[in-house]
């Protein structure tokens, strides 16, 4: 009988994330370490917490989750304008910058540039879009106690502190 993936262990699995819209990858632990994480503890996204649970070692599960189970809607107010003298030179579409905000540092993204008009957008990459994850189980053990308190996995794929 193994450990399924429930609150309280850690899970250790290979991911592939797709967007169904085109099938393009936007992130896989292919060809690299397997990713472990702390189940129950918020440290992955609500959708792929839920949909990995029960889960046991060898086993492969596939799903898409809508905006709202991943990385949330689009906040429109996220968007906002400024001009070029306010930013660092260089700066193109696509740059992604760290600015310091009442909440913490927060990655922006230069979505346009209009002459003096620069137009950035504070909102996570993938919010706004399904997406599709390919999840394999590598290894399912209980968390220890210091693993719980910290809210994060420890050891060979998992943080070190
Ligand atoms: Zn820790």
């Amino acid at each position: 009988m193994t450990t399924p993936i429930e609150k309280d262990t850690v899970a250790t699995v290979h991911y592939t994330g797709t967007l169904p819209e085109d099938g393009s990858e936007f992130d896989s632990s292919k060809g690299g370490d397997p990713l472990s994480y702390l189940v129950g503890h918020g440290q992955m996204i609500p959708g792929f917490e839920e949909e990995m649970m029960g889960a046991t070692v060898g086993e492969t599960r596939t799903f898409t989750l809508t905006p709202e189970r991943a990385y949330g809607d689009r906040n429109e107010e996220g968007i906002q304008k400024g001009e070029t003298s306010q930013f660092p030179e260089g700066i193109e579409v696509g740059t992604t910058l760290i600015a310091e905000t009442e909440i913490g540092p927060m990655p922006i993204t230069v979505s346009a540039i209009d002459g003096d008009e620069v137009t950035i957008d504070m909102n996570h990459p993938l919010a706004g879009k399904a997406l599709t994850f390919e999840v394999e189980v590598v290894e399912v053990r209980p968390a220890n106690e210091q693993e719980i308190s910290h809210g994060h996995a420890h050891g060979e794929h998992g943080h070190n502190h």
